[in-house]
């Protein structure tokens, strides 16, 4: 997405819902929200379309959605000021550094959604599910508190698969075309999954650090 003139004076105008300075809330995220409830994390939101609408089906959670770019956060923004939904934040950050501004056991459960692949082997340590980002998720998801990834790209999926299984995951399911799944698995739907779901199946796995 290029760069939007409007942007960062839209940022700088809603700081109630938008972090860019994250550490400082370490243990404190609740301070964020007006009920103190369990708390969900997505990383690489993108354009917010799955957290809004998460949030709104979900009043009894709360929200934090993380994307990189600043554009595309902006972009966010904009969903999340219109929803007028209270349970979500969004954090302009890098997702590796989530061991940085989340305490240990802050987070009830974690969403990974058409992460950027990252085909080459020589970038596997970017792709959201390598073990350095899981190292830092095993720290602050509670006991139980499950990673739900969901992608259309064959190849990360088979790598997430093994990645969080050499990791000692526990796995609670697996999908290889979620959408043709007869179990009544939640499946509120990214820009992607919108996007893509037409070219071939969507993949999806459920899955827990071992207590
Ligand atoms: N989840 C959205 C969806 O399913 O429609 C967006 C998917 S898009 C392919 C991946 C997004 O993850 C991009 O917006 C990218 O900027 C973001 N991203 C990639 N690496 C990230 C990181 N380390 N931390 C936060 N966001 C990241």
């Amino acid at each position: 997405m290029r760069n939007k003139p409007w942007a960062k004076d839209y940022v700088a105008e809603h700081t109630e819902r938008l972090v860019e300075e994250p550490e400082p809330l370490k243990g404190k995220w609740q301070s964020r929200f007006p009920k103190d409830q369990p708390l969900y994390v997505e990383i690489g939101t993108g354009k917010g379309q799955f957290i809004v609408e998460m949030a709104k089906a979900h009043p009894d959670r709360n929200f934090i959605g993380i994307e990189i770019q600043f554009s595309v956060i902006a972009a966010a923004l904009k969903k999340v000021v219109a929803s007028e939904l209270t349970n979500i934040q969004l954090v302009h950050t890098d997702g590796e550094a989530v061991n940085t501004f989340f305490a240990a056991g802050e987070i009830a459960g974690l969403y990974l959604n058409f992460s950027d692949p990252w085909p080459k082997s020589r970038h596997a340590k970017r792709r959201l599910t390598s073990p350095v980002f899981l190292a830092h998720y095993a720290d602050v998801l509670q006991p139980e508190g499950a990673i739900q990834f969901k992608t259309d790209n064959r190849g990360l999926f088979e790598y997430s698969l093994g990645s969080l299984n050499n990791f000692g995951l526990v796995f609670d399911g697996v999908w290889l075309d979620l959408h043709a799944a007869t179990d009544d698995v939640e499946d509120i739907q990214t820009e992607y999954e919108q996007k893509f779901s037409a070219k071939g199946p969507i993949y999806q796995v459920i899955a827990h650090f071992p207590t």
